[in-house]
């Protein structure tokens, strides 16, 4: 049935939860046969879940329940897409202020977000963060019968933006403007953590020196960690559970803006977004980001964002030009399409591999 290749796509399973069986049908005509069905979002589950917090709408019932036995019924692989670290769930920013990154101004994410309001984001170094993202999902493995586990939004906020969104924020868009609100985690167990290992409270530590880049690199190690130990977890509950990422772009970009070092997590795949016009760049760079993900020597599925491509011809390009470079197939962003009228290409990108 398949071909070595993911067809993918990520699927909003709000918006399908009414009638799965005309999604499910729909994308299988279009030729994908997995999802990333989004399971856990940043209000918390889309179930009723034990160990999470639960969405609003998903308290009485289940949004995927059906959707995934609707998808197994028609071939397809089911990954769970969980919204790992951003997570502005009120529950949680009332009871646990303490599991929340705090600004190198010292003020918590819940009271002055970065960038947009719903950016509140759970701190990595935080021992109970961790243990809760565990239970949440072994839970959802216990619970559902989930070919894989797909981490989203698994790194700090920002600390850059790509260049194509600056502009939208009132950011210069050409130059890596360093400012210390957008500048996280400075939390005690953060800067009590750092200062253990290395002697020194990171919030005396100035951007671009020498220290800074051990600071940052620090960082981006507690991220790595709780990857580890989710990965751990799925394997060990079920070692042909696969695991797999939405990462930033390109390892370069990942690192130094969202402090993710993808390059070295133990995960099966990697989805890395290559939504090219948020980084001001053109179709032919989606081949360019795949290799540069691919020279890392994981495991590269191009994530491929529907919403910037407003042809046929784009389309086309963008699958092929990923294919061609390298990539394990294409997941695209996002399902239900928005553009309604490339269905016939989507089946057609599909085909080609
Ligand atoms: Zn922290």
């Amino acid at each position: 049935m398949t071909s070595g290749y993911k067809k993918a796509f990520w699927v909003n399973s709000k918006a399908i939860a009414q009638n799965p069986e005309k999604h499910i049908k729909e994308m299988v005509e279009m030729g994908a046969d997995e999802i990333f069905l989004l399971s856990i979002d940043n209000e918390g589950a889309l179930y009723p879940a034990k160990l999470s917090v639960v969405a609003k709408e998903a308290k009485q019932k289940s949004l995927i329940e059906e959707a995934i036995k609707e998808a197994k019924r028609n071939g397809l692989k089911v990954h769970a897409w969980v919204v790992a670290l951003n997570k502005p769930n009120e529950e949680l920013t009332t009871k646990r202020r303490e599991w929340f990154v705090v600004s190198k101004e010292g003020k918590s994410c819940i009271d002055e977000p970065p960038y947009i309001n719903g950016y509140k984001w759970f701190c990595p170094s935080n021992e109970e963060v961790r243990s809760y993202l565990l239970g949440t999902i072994q839970e959802l493995m216990e619970t559902y019968d989930i070919d894989g586990v797909h981490l989203d939004y698994i790194r700090l906020p920002d600390l850059f933006l790509p260049e194509g969104l600056r502009e939208k924020y009132g950011l210069e868009k050409n130059k890596d403007v360093y400012m210390e609100k957008y500048d996280f985690c400075y939390c005690k167990k953060c800067r009590e953590g750092f200062m253990k290992d290395f002697g020194i409270d990171p919030i005396e530590i100035k951007f671009g020196t020498r220290k800074w880049y051990e600071w940052h690199a620090w960082r981006a190690n507690k991220i790595t960690e709780i990857v580890k130990s989710i990965n751990k977890v799925v394997k060990s509950y079920d070692s042909s559970i696969e695991t797999s990422a939405a990462v930033f772009a390109t390892p370069g970009y990942a690192y130094r803006i969202v402090f993710q070092q993808w390059i070295t997590w133990p995960l099966d795949s990697f989805e890395p977004m290559i939504y090219h016009e948020y980084y001001d760049k053109n179709i032919k760079w989606i081949g360019e980001a795949t290799m540069e993900g691919l020279s890392s020597g994981k495991n590269i599925v191009a994530g491929i964002f529907l919403g910037f491509l407003r042809s046929r011809e784009d389309l086309l390009s963008a699958t092929d030009i990923a294919l061609e470079k390298g990539s394990s197939g294409v997941c695209f962003f996002v399902y239900p399409v928005p553009h309604p009228e490339l269905k016939d290409t989507i089946r057609e990108a599909f085909s080609r591999f």
